[in-house]
């Protein structure tokens, strides 16, 4: 069977590796069909000197696939189901994992193509916990946005951020896989959305996801302009997660007591940041990382509900490395699904 494995820095193969064992007690057999890709998997290619991981390492870390063959005392799932899998190795006995908050795991085996074999594998085995079903509708390509794509944000905005229905949001970078999420998600409850682009040909497509205001932050300084569209009262969230180049700003933008809820860096990730006006002008930050179960699900009734992913490309296993270098240069808007 095939798998898509990176041997080094910048190298992605295809290779042919031999098929995994039926699946053990507890476990499920997953035929892969459809890999989302996102910032970590950019990370993973250029090599992180820090991350503990051994090549070569198949990568993927979201993902939808069919159930191709269950382990004894699996009920939930059955063979020829439509599922997606949760992006990480979680023990499934400690308090969170228990809770249904894998993300606070005591005892994580590693995120899914980043530490260890992610998911662009035509087979891989995996415990049955770690395997949600998806409700009818709902096709491959699209599914395989719920584990990161629409999952991290509905984490990120509402179990963090708390966000009510009328505020408004800055959302950075629209037309990122997570920002048009972002947008879409925030407009669905009735908040005003602000948004950033890099680029003038993404306006149109962050108008249609129902973003109010957008900012081209190449041509103008988004603080001013959001200061301007807000009236001087700054926004109530900012959704952050370009990091060093923005976070300062973004702390600049709110108002009073607004919330900054971040799960990226891309642009780097060191920043000093006021703390005098951190706690005079009351502000929260939460650091934001993966999603809950509930989350999972949560994304693929909205998926089901008619809030689709916005898909940049979709490409073919052995055209990889094209896309993750299309997402370096930030041309994307939207997914880009890697098909089997
Ligand atoms: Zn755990």
């Amino acid at each position: 069977m095939r798998a898509l494995n990176l041997v080094a820095d910048r190298e992605l193969v295809v290779v042919d590796v031999p098929p995994p064992p039926p699946p053990a007690a507890g476990e499920v057999q997953i035929s892969v069909k459809a890999v989302g890709l996102n910032h970590i998997d950019v990370w993973g290619f250029r090599g992180m000197a820090f991350a503990k991981r051994k090549l070569p390492l198949s990568i993927g870390a979201e993902a939808s696939g069919e159930v191709a063959a269950v382990g004894e005392g699996v009920t939930h799932v059955k063979p020829g189901q439509k599922v997606v899998m949760y992006g990480a190795l979680t023990c499934g006995h400690c308090k969170a994992c228990q809770e249904g908050r894998d993300n606070f795991c005591e005892n994580v085996g590693g995120l899914y193509g980043f530490h260890i074999d992610g998911f662009s594998r035509e087979l891989m085995n995996m415990p049955a916990r770690l395997v949600i079903p998806v409700p009818d509708g709902i096709s491959f390509r699209d599914a395989a946005c719920a584990p990161i794509a629409f999952s991290t944000v509905q984490h990120m905005l509402f179990d963090n951020a708390k966000l009510q229905p009328g505020e408004t949001i800055l959302v950075h970078a629209g037309g990122s896989g997570i920002g048009t999420v972002a947008i879409m998600m925030a407009k669905k409850i009735g908040c005003t959305v602000i948004t950033t682009v890099g680029d003038d040909s993404k306006i149109e497509g962050v108008k249609a996801l129902g973003a109010d205001h957008v900012i081209n932050y190449r041509k103008d300084r988004f603080e001013g302009e959001t200061r301007k569209i807000t009236k001087k009262k700054g926004v109530d969230v900012v959704f952050e997660h370009v990091g060093a180049d923005t976070f300062n700003g973004s702390l600049l933008v709110m108002k009073r007591g607004g919330r900054l809820v971040t799960c990226g860096s891309t642009s780097g990730p060191t920043t000093t940041i006021n703390l005098m006006q951190l706690f005079q002008q009351q502000y929260r930050i939460f650091g934001s990382f993966g999603a809950t179960m509930k989350n999972i699900a949560e994304s693929l009734d909205k998926m089901a509900d008619g809030m689709l992913p916005v898909i940049d490309t979709e490409v073919p296993i052995n055209d990889v490395e094209t896309a993750l270098k299309r997402m370096e240069t930030r041309q994307v808007f939207g997914k880009i699904i890697v098909h089997f």
